[in-house]
């Protein structure tokens, strides 16, 4: 699906609306130490598939991407989303 690289949205801290650059939200690597992922991996080395018990169901074809809205004046980033499911995301 078509998202637009520019989309005029509300910014918060310039208290007016401003063409933000939309780009497409890419997660950090987690801290492999971390109390809760400590605790997950605990539970999840069980043999069920990565799972804490044996639970049959059907995989979703498509994910929900998330992007992140940039102002220009402060630079200001916002998580933004279209709230719908796509296969393929094309930036232009
Ligand atoms: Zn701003």
């Amino acid at each position: 699906m078509n998202v637009p690289k520019e989309k005029k949205l509300y910014c918060k801290k310039c208290n007016k609306h401003t063409k933000h650059k939309l780009k497409e939200f890419k997660p950090g690597k987690g801290r492999t130490l971390a109390q809760g992922n400590v605790r997950h991996e605990k539970n999840t080395n069980h043999g069920y598939g990565g799972r804490y018990k044996y639970i049959a169901t059907v995989k979703k074809q498509n994910k929900t991407p998330a992007f992140v809205a940039e102002c220009p004046i402060c630079k200001a980033k916002v998580p933004y989303s279209l709230g719908k499911r796509m296969k393929k995301i094309t930036q232009k």
